[in-house]
Protein backbone atom coordinates (compact mmCIF):
# COMPACT_ATOMS: atom_id res chain seq x y z
CA UNK A 1 0.00 0.00 0.00
CA UNK A 2 1.42 3.47 -0.96
CA UNK A 3 4.11 1.76 -2.64
CA UNK A 4 5.14 2.58 -6.68
CA UNK A 5 7.15 -0.14 -7.67
CA UNK A 6 9.12 1.64 -10.02
CA UNK A 7 10.24 4.29 -7.35
CA UNK A 8 10.77 1.23 -4.99
CA UNK A 9 15.14 0.76 -4.72
CA UNK A 10 14.60 -2.04 -1.39
CA UNK A 11 12.11 -4.35 -0.48
CA UNK A 12 11.71 -3.61 3.15
CA UNK A 13 7.85 -3.10 2.59
CA UNK A 14 7.76 -5.68 -0.33
CA UNK A 15 6.54 -9.24 0.94
CA UNK A 16 6.86 -10.66 -2.36
CA UNK A 17 3.51 -11.32 -3.04
CA UNK A 18 4.10 -11.16 -6.53
CA UNK A 19 0.72 -8.71 -7.45
CA UNK A 20 2.34 -6.20 -9.24
CA UNK A 21 4.28 -8.86 -11.09
CA UNK A 22 0.92 -10.76 -11.83
CA UNK A 23 -1.59 -7.47 -12.46
CA UNK A 24 1.37 -5.40 -14.78
CA UNK A 25 -0.54 -5.32 -17.95
CA UNK A 26 2.85 -5.06 -19.78
CA UNK A 27 4.41 -7.70 -18.14
CA UNK A 28 7.61 -4.98 -17.66
CA UNK A 29 7.95 -6.00 -13.72
CA UNK A 30 10.45 -9.08 -12.68
CA UNK A 31 11.41 -10.08 -9.73
CA UNK A 32 15.80 -10.15 -10.27
CA UNK A 33 17.99 -12.17 -7.85
CA UNK A 34 20.77 -10.05 -6.41
CA UNK A 35 24.32 -10.57 -4.73
CA UNK A 36 22.99 -11.41 -0.81
CA UNK A 37 23.96 -7.74 0.98
CA UNK A 38 23.20 -5.80 -2.24
CA UNK A 39 20.08 -4.25 -1.29
CA UNK A 40 22.20 -2.93 2.04
CA UNK A 41 24.81 -1.29 -0.04
CA UNK A 42 22.44 0.03 -3.30
CA UNK A 43 19.73 2.01 -0.90
CA UNK A 44 19.55 5.60 -2.16
CA UNK A 45 17.93 7.19 1.34
CA UNK A 46 18.60 5.29 4.05
CA UNK A 47 16.40 5.46 6.90
CA UNK A 48 17.32 6.15 10.20
CA UNK A 49 14.72 3.90 11.85
CA UNK A 50 16.03 1.00 10.06
CA UNK A 51 19.20 1.27 10.93
CA UNK A 52 17.92 1.42 14.74
CA UNK A 53 16.35 -1.62 13.92
CA UNK A 54 19.34 -3.10 12.81
CA UNK A 55 21.32 -2.41 15.89
CA UNK A 56 18.18 -2.91 18.23
CA UNK A 57 17.96 -6.38 16.74
CA UNK A 58 21.54 -7.50 17.59
CA UNK A 59 20.33 -6.50 21.07
CA UNK A 60 17.60 -8.88 21.08
CA UNK A 61 20.04 -11.82 19.58
CA UNK A 62 21.66 -11.01 22.74
CA UNK A 63 18.95 -11.31 24.99
CA UNK A 64 17.96 -14.60 23.95
CA UNK A 65 20.70 -16.00 23.72
CA UNK A 66 21.68 -14.72 27.09
CA UNK A 67 18.05 -15.92 29.00
CA UNK A 68 19.43 -19.59 28.25
CA UNK A 69 22.43 -19.53 29.69
CA UNK A 70 23.32 -20.70 33.38
CA UNK A 71 24.56 -17.17 34.14
CA UNK A 72 21.02 -15.47 33.38
CA UNK A 73 20.18 -16.10 36.96
CA UNK A 74 23.37 -14.16 38.01
CA UNK A 75 22.74 -11.04 35.63
CA UNK A 76 19.06 -11.21 36.95
CA UNK A 77 20.44 -10.76 40.96
CA UNK A 78 22.67 -8.40 40.36
CA UNK A 79 19.89 -6.19 38.65
CA UNK A 80 17.83 -7.10 41.67
CA UNK A 81 20.13 -5.22 43.73
CA UNK A 82 19.81 -2.55 41.53
CA UNK A 83 16.06 -2.21 41.18
CA UNK A 84 15.74 -3.16 44.77
CA UNK A 85 12.80 -5.89 43.48
CA UNK A 86 12.69 -9.40 42.57
CA UNK A 87 10.07 -9.03 40.10
CA UNK A 88 11.15 -10.61 37.11
CA UNK A 89 8.89 -8.23 34.62
CA UNK A 90 10.94 -5.27 35.81
CA UNK A 91 14.56 -6.90 36.35
CA UNK A 92 13.99 -8.93 32.25
CA UNK A 93 12.73 -5.25 31.25
CA UNK A 94 15.73 -3.68 32.39
CA UNK A 95 18.07 -6.37 31.03
CA UNK A 96 16.38 -5.67 27.52
CA UNK A 97 16.95 -2.14 27.88
CA UNK A 98 20.47 -2.74 28.05
CA UNK A 99 20.92 -5.21 25.45
CA UNK A 100 19.16 -2.56 23.17
CA UNK A 101 20.93 0.24 23.98
CA UNK A 102 24.36 -1.54 23.88
CA UNK A 103 24.73 -1.90 20.10
CA UNK A 104 23.13 1.31 19.45
CA UNK A 105 25.35 3.24 21.30
CA UNK A 106 28.23 1.17 19.54
CA UNK A 107 27.02 2.51 16.32
CA UNK A 108 27.05 5.69 17.45
CA UNK A 109 30.73 5.88 18.64
CA UNK A 110 31.61 4.07 15.74
CA UNK A 111 29.94 6.67 13.12
CA UNK A 112 31.35 9.56 15.62
CA UNK A 113 34.74 8.60 15.17
CA UNK A 114 34.57 8.50 11.30
CA UNK A 115 33.11 11.74 11.13
CA UNK A 116 35.98 13.84 10.37
CA UNK A 117 33.79 16.66 10.49
CA UNK A 118 32.32 15.92 13.79
CA UNK A 119 29.11 17.49 12.97
CA UNK A 120 25.72 16.27 14.49
CA UNK A 121 24.29 16.19 10.86
CA UNK A 122 27.87 14.11 9.52
CA UNK A 123 27.38 11.38 12.84
CA UNK A 124 23.70 10.99 11.79
CA UNK A 125 24.87 9.97 8.64
CA UNK A 126 27.07 7.46 9.09
CA UNK A 127 24.90 5.98 11.97
CA UNK A 128 21.95 5.45 9.73
CA UNK A 129 24.29 4.61 6.90
CA UNK A 130 26.88 1.85 8.27
CA UNK A 131 23.48 1.13 10.35
CA UNK A 132 22.34 -1.26 7.10
CA UNK A 133 25.67 -3.38 7.44
CA UNK A 134 24.46 -4.85 10.47
CA UNK A 135 21.78 -6.49 9.29
CA UNK A 136 24.05 -9.58 7.58
CA UNK A 137 25.25 -10.30 11.64
CA UNK A 138 21.50 -9.64 13.18
CA UNK A 139 20.11 -12.21 10.26
CA UNK A 140 23.47 -14.74 11.17
CA UNK A 141 22.55 -14.50 15.08
CA UNK A 142 19.19 -15.01 14.53
CA UNK A 143 19.49 -18.13 12.36
CA UNK A 144 22.29 -19.63 14.53
CA UNK A 145 20.15 -19.07 17.85
CA UNK A 146 16.72 -20.87 15.73
CA UNK A 147 19.37 -23.60 14.76
CA UNK A 148 19.41 -24.31 18.29
CA UNK A 149 15.83 -24.99 18.83
CA UNK A 150 14.81 -26.52 15.40
CA UNK A 151 18.01 -29.16 15.69
CA UNK A 152 17.93 -30.00 19.27
CA UNK A 153 13.88 -29.68 19.60
CA UNK A 154 13.05 -30.71 16.43
CA UNK A 155 11.76 -34.38 17.12
CA UNK A 156 8.79 -32.28 19.13
CA UNK A 157 6.72 -32.07 16.07
CA UNK A 158 6.41 -35.37 15.06
CA UNK A 159 6.31 -36.54 18.81
CA UNK A 160 2.95 -34.01 19.47
CA UNK A 161 1.58 -35.29 15.72
CA UNK A 162 1.22 -38.59 17.00
CA UNK A 163 0.28 -37.50 20.17
CA UNK A 164 -2.58 -35.85 18.34
CA UNK A 165 -3.60 -39.09 16.93
CA UNK A 166 -3.64 -40.94 20.56
CA UNK A 167 -0.23 -42.48 20.47
CA UNK A 168 1.85 -41.38 23.03
CA UNK A 169 5.91 -40.98 22.35
CA UNK A 170 8.64 -39.46 24.00
CA UNK A 171 12.23 -39.52 24.29
CA UNK A 172 15.06 -37.64 23.05
CA UNK A 173 13.88 -34.55 21.02
CA UNK A 174 17.26 -33.35 19.24
CA UNK A 175 17.93 -33.96 15.42
CA UNK A 176 21.69 -33.74 16.45
CA UNK A 177 24.06 -33.51 19.10
CA UNK A 178 24.88 -30.30 20.53
CA UNK A 179 28.54 -29.98 18.95
CA UNK A 180 27.20 -30.39 15.73
CA UNK A 181 24.71 -27.60 16.38
CA UNK A 182 27.53 -25.49 18.02
CA UNK A 183 29.67 -26.02 14.85
CA UNK A 184 27.05 -24.69 12.26
CA UNK A 185 26.03 -22.04 14.38
CA UNK A 186 29.66 -21.24 13.54
CA UNK A 187 29.70 -21.15 10.26
CA UNK A 188 26.21 -19.35 10.40
CA UNK A 189 27.90 -16.37 12.55
CA UNK A 190 31.32 -16.30 10.30
CA UNK A 191 28.92 -15.72 7.05
CA UNK A 192 27.22 -13.14 8.84
CA UNK A 193 30.30 -11.63 9.59
CA UNK A 194 31.28 -11.49 6.22
CA UNK A 195 28.02 -10.23 4.50
CA UNK A 196 28.48 -7.40 7.25
CA UNK A 197 31.82 -6.60 6.71
CA UNK A 198 31.51 -6.66 2.71
CA UNK A 199 28.67 -4.15 3.41
CA UNK A 200 30.58 -1.99 4.89
CA UNK A 201 33.11 -1.96 2.47
CA UNK A 202 30.72 -1.10 -0.24
CA UNK A 203 28.86 1.18 2.02
CA UNK A 204 31.91 3.18 1.94
CA UNK A 205 32.21 3.14 -1.33
CA UNK A 206 35.01 0.63 -1.41
CA UNK A 207 37.19 3.30 0.40
CA UNK A 208 40.18 1.65 2.37
CA UNK A 209 40.39 -0.60 5.07
CA UNK A 210 41.86 1.79 7.15
CA UNK A 211 39.21 4.51 6.88
CA UNK A 212 36.74 2.26 7.49
CA UNK A 213 38.53 0.20 10.28
CA UNK A 214 36.30 1.53 13.02
CA UNK A 215 33.38 -0.15 11.14
CA UNK A 216 35.18 -3.54 10.05
CA UNK A 217 35.98 -3.48 14.03
CA UNK A 218 32.70 -2.78 15.13
CA UNK A 219 31.25 -5.80 13.10
CA UNK A 220 34.12 -7.87 14.57
CA UNK A 221 32.98 -6.91 17.75
CA UNK A 222 29.54 -8.00 17.32
CA UNK A 223 30.44 -11.12 15.53
CA UNK A 224 32.67 -12.19 18.37
CA UNK A 225 30.09 -11.47 21.09
CA UNK A 226 27.87 -14.18 18.74
CA UNK A 227 29.92 -16.66 19.02
CA UNK A 228 31.25 -16.15 22.81
CA UNK A 229 27.39 -16.47 23.09
CA UNK A 230 26.67 -19.26 21.26
CA UNK A 231 30.16 -21.09 22.98
CA UNK A 232 28.18 -21.41 26.18
CA UNK A 233 26.09 -24.38 27.11
CA UNK A 234 22.62 -23.09 26.44
CA UNK A 235 19.82 -24.74 28.46
CA UNK A 236 16.19 -25.40 26.95
CA UNK A 237 13.66 -22.56 28.34
CA UNK A 238 11.08 -25.30 28.93
S1 LIG B 1 5.44 -8.19 -4.70
FE1 LIG B 1 3.58 -7.48 -3.65
S2 LIG B 1 4.32 -6.32 -1.85
FE2 LIG B 1 6.08 -6.56 -3.27
S3 LIG B 1 6.03 -4.69 -4.51
FE3 LIG B 1 4.86 -6.24 -5.66
S4 LIG B 1 2.72 -5.89 -5.01
FE4 LIG B 1 4.04 -4.81 -3.50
Amino acid sequence: MFEFVRTMDNSADCNLCGNCVKTCPNNSIRISPRKPTAELWGIKKPKTEHAFLAAVIMGIVFVQNITMLEIWQQILDVISKVTQTTNYNVNFTVAFIISMVLPIGLLWVTAKLTARKETAEKVKENFVRFGYAIIPLDLAGHLAHNLFHALTEGKAIWFNTFNLFGYKITGDLSLTSAGTVQIMQYIVVVLGLVGSAYSVYRIGGRASWKKLLPYYALMIVLGAANIYLFSLPMMHRV
